[in-house]
């Protein structure tokens, strides 16, 4: 079955003139696939990656996560929807200032029934993996924007989401950072996780198994990508 589901979606915005942001898209995003999303800048990513990401709703057309019609449920339901399956992981951090590292991976977990002793070790584990174990206590203005990635990666992926969504994931790393960040999406599509991907990158997006390429807010193309050996 599908994980998310577009159908003639159709998105337009009124400032003044409307804004077709998205004209008709229709998209099946298979569970456990890994697709990117590429186009220029204006071409409806963003637009796309909120309505996935059930942050929104269509003007027009379905739009079904993990088999709820999003524009069918209440802001609170679509907020539950969002907090137990969606993991984003976006460009801007917002990361809570005034919590150290280690509180800022723990604290979707206050979303489930765990408790603190736990909570606080599935985050520990977390920043151990991308490779942030020492900054566990400093808080996010005395890391730098790599690792302030890596804290957002790692809080957007504790809850285990079914579905990761990224946003220009590697835009502001160095190559190493980058590479690893992709390499743990690779262990989480691995192990059956649902990948999107936004990125103006190639060869970041040939990680993926398919493109979809956005023009003007409608579907361009899609392109499937060989099997890759991860050695590209
Ligand atoms: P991309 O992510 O590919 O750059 P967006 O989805 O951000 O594209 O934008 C698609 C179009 O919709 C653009 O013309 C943009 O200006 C417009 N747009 C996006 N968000 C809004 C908004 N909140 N209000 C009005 N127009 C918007
Ligand atoms: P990255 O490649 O991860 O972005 P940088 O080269 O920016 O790393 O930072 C190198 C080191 O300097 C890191 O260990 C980081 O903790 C430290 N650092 C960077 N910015 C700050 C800051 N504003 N306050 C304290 N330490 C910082």
């Amino acid at each position: 079955g599908s994980a998310v589901s577009l159908q003639n979606v159709h998105k337009t915005y009124h400032l003044g003139e409307p804004v077709h942001a998205l004209d008709g898209v229709s998209l099946e995003i298979p569970r456990g696939s890994y697709t990117a999303i590429m186009g220029p800048s204006g071409s409806g990513k963003s637009t796309l990656m909120n309505l996935v990401g059930c942050l929104d709703t269509p003007t027009s057309g379905t739009v079904v996560v993990d088999g709820r019609d999003v524009g069918s449920l209440s802001d609170a339901e679509r907020t539950t929807l969002r907090g137990t399956t969606v993991g984003f992981v976006f460009q801007t951090f917002n990361l809570m200032p005034r919590l150290s590292a280690l509180e800022n991976v723990a604290m979707p977990q206050l979303f489930r029934n765990i408790g603190r002793a736990e909570r606080r070790e599935r985050a520990s584990a977390l920043l151990e993996r991308v490779g942030l174990a020492d900054r566990a206590d400093h808080l996010p203005n005395e890391l730098s924007g790599g690792q302030r990635q890596r804290v957002a990666l790692a809080r957007a992926l504790v809850n285990e989401p079914e579905l990761i969504l990224a946003d220009e994931p590697t835009g502001n790393l160095d190559t190493e950072t980058g590479a690893n960040v992709l390499e743990l999406f690779a262990e989480f599509h691995e192990a059956g996780t649902t990948m999107v991907v936004v990125t103006h990158e190639r060869h970041v997006a040939t990680h993926a198994e398919r493109i979809v390429h956005l023009l003007d807010g409608t579907l361009e193309d899609v392109e499937s990508l060989e099997e890759s050996d991860g050695t590209d």
